[in-house]
């Protein structure tokens, strides 16, 4: 089962590079609640607590790809073959809010 755990893994790390590479905070939660964290929308996500969608196209797979292997580089870890960052439901979860630590 360990490959389970591998995949998780990929997908929690894939997930934080994104939102790196292409998240941007709320402009909404900003303006409502500027003493909150606001919401991190990647590209056409909406935020759950005022119904903003970021309006911006998604991004290329080339370019999430970069994204997430120059957020590996930087953090120092090894970037696992892209196949594997693409394979998968990735996306599926998109819309649970990590919430800001
Ligand atoms: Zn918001």
């Amino acid at each position: 089962m360990s490959d389970m755990i591998d995949m998780y893994r990929d997908m929690k790390l894939y997930r934080k590079a994104e939102r790196v590479a292409f998240g941007i905070k709320c402009p909404c939660c900003a303006l409502a609640r500027p003493r909150a964290h606001p919401s991190i929308l990647l590209p056409g996500q909406r935020c759950r607590v005022d119904g903003y969608r970021d309006p911006r196209e998604q991004p290329s797979e080339d370019e999430r790809n970069a994204a997430v292997n120059a957020f590996l580089a930087a953090s120092g870890a090894t970037p696992p073959p892209p196949a594997q960052l693409v394979s998968g439901r990735t996306r599926g979860a998109g819309d649970q809010q990590d919430r800001a630590k």
